[in-house]
């Protein structure tokens, strides 16, 4: 076995273990260092002599202080750093790094259902919207009998789903804070794998009332009465609703209009530009930022290169980047609105008196990420090189192209919610220590961080990027792999592992405001 070791940047002075099962105390590198203990795969070894105090660099800037002399060849254990204090959000870079233009990519391009709103749809699900928790059960039997009686007959529509989740009463509807699960519901209904065919499923005395939840004009499409004042509801407390198959037989009533639109749409040819990605990652080692997220990156570039839109999310995995991020704004503005997504993420956790070091795992720690500064670097880098123009609220719908910061918690299951509200119409996630992560209504490519995940998790990840750590790819290859996948999944010529077992997490909303 060769000692295979990783460094980011020249000024680095500490590198990952890239082999499998960690290398041995006694270990020569290829520099001549030799290993005074054994590192597990993943975690640091000292390239130099660390005093106590001195900053141990990785990705060219500090990640944390010695707590103690650490001689060269040591294992550079998080119990041996220091964490440094975040990076204040005032006079920071704005807007100062202005990356020579890339040259546009053409001529790529999928096979998608084009909305009458000009979104792109990558599947054709019917998608029903609920107002609340309470119907859940209910709908959960009407999506199984849609499934076994009606689906078959709609040979064109993928899925149905439901989309259930807590929110919709016994919440504080009016606090500060309200509007985004409100409107994060809102823009999922209108996701572009949805075709704009709204049917919402209400129980009646909710606090979260169908017109609250989408008032008038807010569907784009007119619906099948001519009318974009209609709203499609099935109200379980009706009258009209004598027992519950009444109700059941109501909601296939209704599902039947709408499978019937849906069965209607057909693929056509649409430039890549209409992808709308988000990018994530989850369950994260030290290879995340060695292999997968810098592969994501070049991906990325690619993706706005091509006129696409791609957003990158989490917050609290960003927020020790934030100069990074600022100087790479296109305006002053966008760099203004990062900073106040930042603060008003940094407020909400010392609410619960905690800061952005609350992020990290056990498992994180496990595989080798000592504390959220090295975790962040290793995280900003599926954002590319490519200019920043534009910042998104939780729960907003994204409205423009290019590369995005959309705000959102970087718990998987939430961001990926947010980035589903936002239009994505494909979604990437990497992982190091392994998710079996997916979502119904979006498919979801997973990237493996290392081989030996990808070797065990063979039939759950799509891509190993751990190739790069092994020497046998590089993050080009990588990233143009990605690139292509994903033109064939959105196409629908190929479906991602998550998609093959219905691998769905729950929608997660994000509720800041109190519940009562
Ligand atoms: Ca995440």
């Amino acid at each position: 076995m060769i000692p295979l070791t990783i460094s980011m940047n020249e000024r680095d002075n500490v590198a990952i273990v890239a082999n499998d099962g960690g290398l041995a105390a006694g270990t020569t590198l290829s520099s001549g260092l030799t290993l005074k203990e054994h590192v597990p795969q993943g975690h640091k070894v000292a390239l130099v002599d660390l005093g106590i105090n001195a900053p141990v660099i990785r990705y060219g800037i500090p990640i944390g202080y010695a707590a103690q002399a650490i001689p060269a060849g040591s294992w550079v254990s998080e119990m041996l750093l220091k964490m440094p204090d975040a990076r204040e959000l005032d006079n920071l870079p704005i807007a100062t790094v202005k990356p020579a233009p890339q040259a546009p990519l053409e001529g790529y391009t999928f096979e998608g259902y084009r909305n009458a709103d000009g979104s792109v749809g990558t599947r054709n699900i019917l998608a029903i919207t609920t107002t609340v928790q309470c119907v859940s059960g209910v709908v959960d039997y009407a999506v199984q009998r849609i499934k076994a009686e009606l689906l078959p007959k709609y040979p064109n529509v993928d899925d149905v789903v439901g989309i259930e989740h807590t929110y919709g009463c016994g919440v504080a509807i009016d606090a500060e804070g309200a509007d985004i699960p409100i409107r994060t519901l809102r823009n999922i209904s209108l996701n572009p794998n949805f075709g704009g065919e709204v049917m919402v499923v209400s129980l009646g005395c909710e606090k979260l009332q169908p017109n609250r939840l989408l008032p008038p004009g807010s569907i784009p499409i007119k619906d099948q009465r001519g009318s974009d004042e209609a709203l499609d509801v099935v109200c379980l407390q009706d009258d009209e609703h004598v027992g519950f198959m009444s109700m059941i037989d109501s909601i296939m009533d209704s599902a039947k209009v709408h499978l019937e639109k849906l069965n209607a749409r057909r693929r056509e040819t649409v430039p890549a530009s209409e992808l709308v990605v988000g990018v994530q990652c989850g369950g994260s080692d030290a290879f995340s930022g060695v292999t997968a997220n810098p592969a994501v990156g070049f991906c990325t570039d690619l993706l706005v290169r091509a006129g696409a839109s791609v957003m990158f999310s989490e917050v609290t995995e960003v927020r020790d980047g934030i100069d990074q991020l600022t100087s790479r704004a296109t305006t002053p503005e966008v760099a203004q609105a990062m900073i106040d997504e930042m603060a008003w993420y940094d407020a909400y956790l010392k609410r619960g008196k905690v800061d952005r070091s609350a992020n990290t795992t056990p498992g994180n720690k496990k595989g080798g990420l000592s504390n959220i500064v090295e975790k962040a670097m290793g995280s900003i880098i599926k954002s590319g090189t490519s200019p920043i123009s534009g910042v998104l609220s939780p729960g907003n719908k994204l409205k423009q192209k290019g590369l995005i910061f959309a705000a959102t918690p970087a718990s998987d299951f939430i961001c990926g919610t947010l980035q589903l509200a936002a239009g994505m119409n494909l979604h990437v996630f990497t992982t190091g220590r392994g998710t079996p992560y997916g979502l119904a209504a979006v498919p979801v490519i997973k990237v493996a961080t290392r081989t030996d995940l990808a070797r065990r998790w063979s039939d759950l990840m799509d891509i190993n990027a751990g190739k790069i750590a092994d020497g046998t790819a590089t993050i080009e290859d990588i990233g143009w792999e990605m690139f292509h996948l994903m033109l064939e999944v959105a196409s629908g010529r190929k479906k991602t592992f998550a998609e093959q077992w219905k691998l769905h997490n729950a929608i997660s909303l994000f509720n800041p405001a109190p519940v009562t």
